[in-house]
C-alpha cells in the first residue's frame, strides 16, 4: 500500500511510518513542521533503510495536499495525524484549534476523495468518552461533542463528519482510532516526542526532571477515588500505537468502524514515575500539587474489539516505555533541535 501521513512528521506520524516500512508498505510524509523538525524524517530512513518523503506544507490547504498527489501519488490511503494537541491552549485559542483540527480533515478528504483513496484513518482519542461510569470504555461507550476542552471537541466533531462522509462513499474505509496515553519511543532512540516548551503531558515531563531541565515532577492530585489517590490513564507504547494503524490499514474494509488502541491496564501517576524512576536509576524530586482543572480520575479502554477486528494487540508495557523514552531523552538531550 502507498500511505500519504498528514503530520506525519509528528510523534506518532515518524512512529506509523517506521510500522508501516517494516511491513513493507510505502509512505509519503505531509507536515507543516509547526510542531517537529525535518530531521525526523531522515530519521525514519536511517531507521528503516527506506525512503520517506517530506513535503512541508500545511494539510489544510487543498493546493498541498494536491501538489503532495501530483508529485507523489497515487496513494491508496490517507492518515490523518495532523493537528494542533495541547489541552490547555485549545482553551485560550478554540477558533485556531477548530480551524486547523476541520480544515485539515476538509482538504484531505476532498482531494483523497477526487484521486480515489480507499481508506482514510483518523487519530482520535479516548478523551470522546463522557461518562466515567462507562470505565472500561468499548466503542458503545456515551461520547459527547460536549466535551471540557476544544481540543476533544475538534475530535468528536471530526468523528461526526467522517460517519457522514463514509455513508455517501460507500466504496471508502473511514477508520477512526482512539487513542489512549501515548508514551515512550522507538527503541533504536532516534526518533520520540519532542514537545515544545514545557511539556504538559506526564512522561515528557517526567523526562525533563530527569535531564535536569526541569527541577521536580509535580503530582497533580493524590486525593482521588483511586488506589493510590492519584489520577489512572492507560498508557500505550507509541510502537504498539503505531503497528495499530498498520493492523487497520490491512484489515480495511468499506465503511465506517471505530477502535480503541489503549492497554486496558490502568496505571496511576505515581506508578509510572516510579516506572520512569527505575529505568534512570534514581530516585526523582516530586511533589503532590491540586488536581489539575478538567483531569478524570480515571480513564482507560476495553482494547478487545481492535483485537478481535483488527488482530491488534499491545505488546509493550509500561517498563519498555519508560526505557525508550529514556534513552531517546538522553541521545537526544534538547530534542530533534539539538541534532
Ligand atoms: N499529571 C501529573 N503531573 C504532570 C502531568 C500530568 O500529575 O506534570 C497527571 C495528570 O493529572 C493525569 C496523568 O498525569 O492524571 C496523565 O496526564 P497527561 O497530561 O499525560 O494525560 P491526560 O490527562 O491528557 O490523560
Amino acid at each position: 500500500m502507498r500511505v500519504l501521513l498528514a503530520g506525519g512528521a509528528g510523534y506518532i506520524g515518524t512512529h506509523t511510518a517506521v510500522s508501516l516500512l517494516d511491513a513493507g508498505h510505502d509512505v509519503v510524509l505531509l507536515d507543516d513542521l509547526s510542531g517537529t523538525h525535518a530531521v525526523a524524517a531522515e530519521r525514519v530512513e536511517t531507521i528503516t533503510g527506506r525512503a520517506a518523503p517530506l513535503v512541508v506544507g500545511n494539510a489544510a490547504d487543498d493546493a498541498v495536499v494536491t501538489a503532495a498527489f501530483d508529485e507523489h501519488g497515487p496513494f491508496d490511503a490517507i492518515i490523518h495525524f495532523a493537528a494542533f494537541k495541547a489541552v490547555g491552549e485549545s482553551t485560550q485559542k478554540p477558533l485556531e484549534y477548530y480551524a486547523n483540527n476541520l480544515d485539515s480533515t476538509f482538504a484531505l478528504l476532498r482531494v483523497g476523495l477526487e484521486r480515489g483513496i480507499r481508506s482514510f484513518v483518523f487519530s482520535s482519542t479516548g478523551t470522546v468518552y463522557a461518562d466515567p461510569d462507562d470505565l472500561p470504555f468499548t466503542e458503545e461507550s456515551t461520547t459527547s461533542v460536549d466535551l471540557s476542552n476544544p481540543y476533544s471537541k475538534s475530535k468528536r466533531m471530526n468523528e461526526v463528519i467522517l460517519a457522514d462522509v463514509a455513508r455517501v462513499n460507500p466504496e471508502l474505509n473511514v477508520t477512526v482510532l482512539r487513542y489512549f496515553n501515548p508514551v515512550g519511543a522507538h527503541r533504536s532512540g532516534l526518533i520520540g516526542e519532542d514537545p515544545a516548551g514545557i511539556p504538559n503531558n506526564l512522561m515528557p515531563f517526567v523526562s525533563r526532571v530527569a535531564i535536569g531541565s526541569l527541577e521536580r515532577v509535580g503530582i497533580f492530585g493524590d486525593d482521588y477515588d483511586t488506589p493510590d489517590g492519584t489520577g489512572l490513564r492507560d498508557y500505550i507504547h507509541v510502537v504498539d500505537l503505531a503497528d495499530g494503524h498498520v493492523a487497520a490499514l490491512q484489515k480495511a474494509q468499506p465503511g465506517y468502524a471505530v477502535y480503541n488502541l489503549g492497554t486496558g491496564v490502568p496505571v496511576s501517576v505515581l506508578e509510572l514515575v516510579a516506572a520512569f524512576e527505575e529505568a534512570v536509576g534514581r530516585e526523582l524530586p516530586k511533589q503532590v500539587l491540586a488536581r489539575r482543572p478538567g483531569d478524570v480520575a480515571a480513564t482507560y479502554c476495553d482494547p478487545g474489539k481492535a483485537r478481535r477486528e483488527l488482530g491488534w494487540s499491545t505488546r509493550l508495557g509500561i517498563d519498555d516505555a519508560c526505557r525508550d523514552y529514556w534513552h531517546w531523552q538522553q541521545s537526544n538531550p534538547s530534542g530533534y533541535a539539538g541534532a
